[in-house]
Parts: C-alpha cells; sequence; structure tokens
C-alpha cells in the first residue's frame, strides 16, 4: 500500500514541494509513496512546478485506510478529515508541534528552520541519497518562498545554505532573480475572486478553545491590492459567520517588510492585546512583520490563551 505525503490545507509551494519530493527520497529508498495535496496548487505552485517540470501532486482530502506522511504541519485543524482513520508514519516540518496524536511510533523530523524543504534536504544528505535536478529546484523554490527570500525572521543559515547547494544541483545561477520572478506570479491577483485570494493562503487555529483563522497574501507591493481590499473585508465577514472568533488577514508588502493586518473579530481589542498596538477600524499597520508563524500566531496565541 503507498504512502501518502501529504502538507497542509490550502497547499503553498513548500507544502507541495515538500511532499513531492519526500515521496521522491522514500520512493529511492524502497518504500512506494505518492505525493499529495489537499487543494488545487496556487498559481505560484503551478509556476514552480511547471519551470522544473514536475508533475502536479495528487489531490487527496481524507486519511481513511491510507498510511500517511505530513509535512509542513502538525495541525489537526490544517491537515487530512478523519486522521484517526488512517495512520500516520511520518512528520517533517518546521513549525510548532501541533496537535496531532498517534496510536503507534513514528518518524518524526521537525527543525526550527524557515521550510520545511530544508529538512527534507538534510534528509537527502543524512540518507546519503542524490538529489535529482528538478527536485532541487522545487525545493530551492520552496525555501526561497516560505522565508521571503532570506528575509523572514524565520530564516536560518540551514536555509541560505540549503539554497545555495540546490540552486548548484539545479543549475540556476542567479536564485534571487528567479525568487523576485515567483513573488510577482504570487502577487498577480487580478481576475481572482477575493473568496480565492483569503483562502489562497490560509490556515485556522484553535487558540484558548477559540476558532481563529489567519490568512496571508504576500505581494511585492501593497498598491496591487488596494482594489480588492474592500472585496477581501467582505469575504472575512462570511469565513468568520462560519463560526470562528476570528478572522485576520495579513496583506504583507516584502519590499516594505510589514504588513496590513484586515480585522474581523467578536472582539478586537484582542489585536492590541497581542501586538501593543492601537485598533481604529478594521485594519491596521504592523510594522516588520512578514511571518505568520513566527510574529503573529504566538502573540495571539499569548492573548487568546
Ligand atoms: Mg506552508
Ligand atoms: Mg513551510
Ligand atoms: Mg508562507
Amino acid at each position: 500500500m503507498a504512502v501518502y505525503v501529504v502538507g497542509h490545507k490550502n497547499p503553498d509551494t513548500d507544502s507541495v514541494a515538500a511532499a513531492i519530493s519526500v515521496a521522491d527520497l522514500m520512493s529511492k529508498k524502497g518504500v512506494e509513496a505518492k505525493p499529495a495535496a489537499q487543494g488545487a496548487l496556487n498559481p505560484e505552485s503551478a509556476f514552480v512546478l511547471e519551470k522544473f517540470g514536475v508533475a502536479a501532486p495528487e489531490i487527496v482530502t481524507d486519511a481513511t485506510d491510507k498510511k500517511i506522511i505530513l509535512v509542513d504541519h502538525s495541525d489537526l485543524a490544517q491537515s487530512l478529515d478523519n486522521l484517526a482513520a488512517g495512520e500516520i508514519i511520518g512528520i517533517y516540518d518546521h513549525h510548532k508541534l501541533g496537535d496531532v496524536t498517534t496510536p503507534n511510533p513514528l518518524d518524526i523530523l521537525v527543525k526550527p528552520v524557515g521550510c520545511s524543504c530544508t529538512v527534507v534536504k538534510m534528509m537527502y544528505d543524512c540518507a546519503k541519497i542524490e538529489i535529482s535536478k528538478p527536485m532541487a529546484g522545487i525545493m530551492m523554490c520552496a525555501i526561497l518562498s516560505d522565508t521571503v527570500m532570506f528575509k523572514s525572521p524565520t530564516c536560518t543559515p540551514d536555509d541560505k545554505a540549503a539554497v545555495e547547494a540546490l540552486a548548484k544541483i539545479a543549475g540556476v545561477s542567479d536564485f534571487m532573480s528567479l525568487g523576485v520572478e515567483m513573488f510577482k506570479v504570487k502577487s498577480a491577483v487580478g481576475g481572482t475572486p477575493a473568496k480565492d485570494l483569503v483562502f489562497r493562503d490560509y490556515k485556522d487555529f484553535n487558540m484558548g478553545g477559540k476558532k481563529i483563522g489567519i490568512g496571508q497574501l504576500e505581494v511585492v507591493d501593497l498598491s496591487i491590492l488596494e482594489p480588492v481590499k474592500a472585496a477581501l473585508l467582505e469575504e472575512c465577514k462570511k469565513v468568520k459567520a462560519e463560526g470562528r472568533h476570528s478572522v485576520f488577514l495579513l496583506l504583507t508588502d516584502i519590499m516594505k517588510e510589514g504588513s496590513e493586518m484586515l480585522i474581523v473579530s467578536d472582539d478586537p481589542s484582542y489585536v492590541a492585546k497581542a501586538f501593543g498596538v492601537e485598533v481604529k477600524g478594521d485594519s491596521v499597520w504592523l510594522d516588520g512583520v512578514l511571518s505568520r508563524k513566527k510574529q503573529v500566531v504566538p502573540p495571539f496565541e499569548k492573548a487568546f490563551a
């Protein structure tokens, strides 16, 4: 029975590239493994796979009767449906440990680095298995994406070293300009329904018993989002109305290095409590905030605790 390797819901480039590369590594170790994604590829991931000639993973949303390896998450709220009806045999991630539990021992490697693909690179190296050119290309792009081209506070020297090594294997001499090209693809929001934009990079969290949704759109210039901001706020209101305490949408300007956060909440004072900012109306500018994982989730978890 093949093992399915899958990243989080609303897959990003790391979830997709880590699923594909871990499945590749498992296969080379003689374990039948298939990459999967919990939904359609976003434009950035589609660009990256196309660039390196890699096929899109199968879409899988239910774990029932499957052997599963989780990448890029270990939170139930972000994982496959009916996870308990499947068997988790591995977790390879770079987030805080989530609330997934298993009845059996499992293989697990979670490192405080900027990207799951940096962890996967370590796994290939540890197994002394060669990384192919296409795998190197997509893993490199995932690291550039997750670390916002090394600008995110989540970025570590391991991530930079991994990108440099993978770029050599992939035959990419100027990886920073490929990174810019990738972020331009990510920034193109014209013609995309507001609902799709809210869910493009969206995660639900359980914070102090409250369901909290946090989405993020990373663009090269916030002015790109100006025409759709009102529609985004309306969509956030709909998402909140589905039974959430709050929905926050980070509009991240990767050049200015900060985020405007749209706020839809039963109690917006949590934002003031979490970030020490004054909140007027339905949005606030958070200077220097690029990372949901490192700069947004922890202060909210503390505030909601
Ligand atoms: Mg991710
Ligand atoms: Mg990641
Ligand atoms: Mg990200």
